[in-house]
């Protein structure tokens, strides 16, 4: 096809043009890899890509049916996603070199749909991280401004999809890992309901939290993957048997008279101004389109970081422990038994899995258990009741994607203080925790002209409506894309 722009393409129309043969799946890869690596040449490359691999794209590209509803999308996988043949290394030192022996069920689904994956992003080590610094491979920067962070874990795909380097990609969700950096990209996040996409395939973090999901450019294209991702798994036991709606039916439904609880600590002092006058426009559009926007107290936001930083932390402690150079990971020792455990993880985790390493174990620890980890269960069934009883007279929680401003490389991941850097989840944690589904859509831009974003959040199993809510937003306030220009 004659003059495409990956930037300026979206999901739908993409898939529009494979149908009709105006474009060739392998035209786009070609654009796409041929971006990455122009990129690569430059001194302040994105480092979004960590490996492409054309070739074992269009070997599937040969088992797709005819009528399968994607067929011939390419699509980009995060570090942490198995896929048969792709290297998976969650971007760190301790698994370089493995290679996935199977297949992730949601990429799977997607693969019968007839998506097609070429290539694995970057990421924060093993998903800890908001800013991508954490990385083996390196810093990944944001495509807008590039001396700034582009937000984590899912960095590289938020960076990548933002570029223009791909046309979308998929993310996990912890403790806002899709979201948060599809806010500092200004692209579109969407971390599902725990449950809606099978987790299994894709490498632990918090086995109670973690989310797969789509980051798109358009709440549109978001919807479209998550409906052709989610569903049930006999190998994922927290998979739900529920029936997956036809999300992208649903996104021009009439709004008027949705109810949505708007939080009153976005307005407190820690959130930045320029984020607080974006808010305000968000809630003030939705007025005008006939909803009803409530400020409502919701004292759950520090509780949730807290309950956050302690069970995915305890979590993810327990689920490392399989990376002990015997079942995986490199070895570096054969001396001893407590070598070959300790050199390989002191020496190839970095220093972030390592702090999480030893505060998982602290609060895992028999004279701590009780203090830390039982009180934090407890605290998670409070929080998750608060956000349920909400969501019993709102159809959506409107809250800023981040409580700050994107930030500059070195700003927060050089803090003494690892406090500056896990705020930046203040308002994102709460949706894993009450395992609801939770979408981030751009709003704005700050002084610098970096994004801000706005997160809506909803009922279990009820994404149709945040969807929708964000999709009228959406196409009514484009921003950094164009959407007209859009094709
Ligand atoms: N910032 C969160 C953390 O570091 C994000 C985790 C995630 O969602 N993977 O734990």
């Amino acid at each position: 096809m004659q003059g495409f722009d990956l930037k300026n393409l979206t999901l739908r129309k993409a898939v529009d043009h494979l149908k009709k043969k105006e474009l060739h799946p392998k035209e786009m890869i070609d654009a796409s890899i041929q971006a990455i690596e122009e990129d690569a040449k430059n001194g302040k490359s994105l480092n979004a890509i960590v490996y492409h691999n054309k070739d074992l794209a269009l070997k599937d590209l040969a088992q797709v049916s005819n009528d399968a509803p994607l067929k011939g999308l390419p699509i980009i996988i995060k570090d942490n996603m198995n896929c048969l043949g792709f290297p998976i290394a969650c971007a760190s030192k301790i698994l370089k070199g493995y290679v996935s022996p199977y297949t992730a069920t949601f990429l799977t689904y997607l693969k019968q749909n007839g998506a097609i994956i070429y290539a694995v992003a970057n990421m924060d080590e093993f998903a800890f991280g908001s800013s991508n610094e954490t990385s083996a491979y390196g810093v990944v920067r944001n495509p807008i401004h590039r001396d700034y962070v582009p937000g984590g874990s899912s960095g590289g795909s938020a960076a990548a999809v933002s570029s223009g380097q791909v046309l979308c990609s998929l993310g996990s969700d912890t403790g806002g890992s899709i979201r948060q950096p599809a806010s500092f990209c200004g692209v579109v996040g969407l971390k599902p309901t725990y449950g809606r996409i099978s987790r299994y395939g894709m490498i632990a973090f918090g086995s109670s939290f973690d989310q797969a999901g789509p980051i798109t450019k358009t709440v549109e294209d978001a919807a479209i993957l998550l409906k052709h991702m989610s569903g049930h798994d006999p190998l994922d036991a927290s998979s739900s048997k529920k029936i997956v709606d036809d999300y992208p039916a649903h996104l021009n439904d009439s709004i008027k008279g949705k109810k949505i609880a708007l939080v009153k600590s976005t307005f407190g002092d820690f959130v930045d101004k320029e984020i607080q006058e974006a808010l305000n426009y968000v809630k003030n559009f939705y007025e005008k389109e006939g909803c009803l926007v409530d400020l409502i107290e919701m004292d759950i936001f520090y509780d949730s970081l807290r309950c956050y930083y302690i069970l995915a932390v305890a979590e993810a402690m327990s689920n490392l422990a399989r990376f002990d150079s015997i079942r995986y990971g490199k070895r570096i020792s054969n001396e001893s038994l407590d070598k070959v455990f300790n050199e390989s993880r002191t020496r190839l985790f970095g220093e972030e899995v390592r702090k999480r390493c030893l505060l998982g174990n602290f609060f895992l620890q028999e004279e701590n258990y009780e203090k830390y980890y039982l009180s934090a269960c407890k605290k998670r069934e409070v929080i998750s009741y608060k956000t349920i009883e909400t969501l019993k007279h709102y159809d959506a929680i409107l809250s800023p994607t981040a409580s700050n401003k994107v930030f500059k490389i070195g700003n927060k991941f050089e803090s003494a203080n690892p406090l500056d850097m896990y705020l930046n989840d203040l308002f994102s944690v709460f949706a894993n925790i009450s395992k609801t589904p939770s979408i981030s859509v751009p709003c704005a831009k700050d002084s610098s002209g970096l994004p801000i974003s706005f997160s809506l959040t909803g009922r279990h199993f009820d994404e149709a409506t945040i969807l929708n809510l964000a999709h009228v937003y959406q196409i009514n306030n484009p921003i950094h894309f164009n959407l007209e220009k859009i094709s």
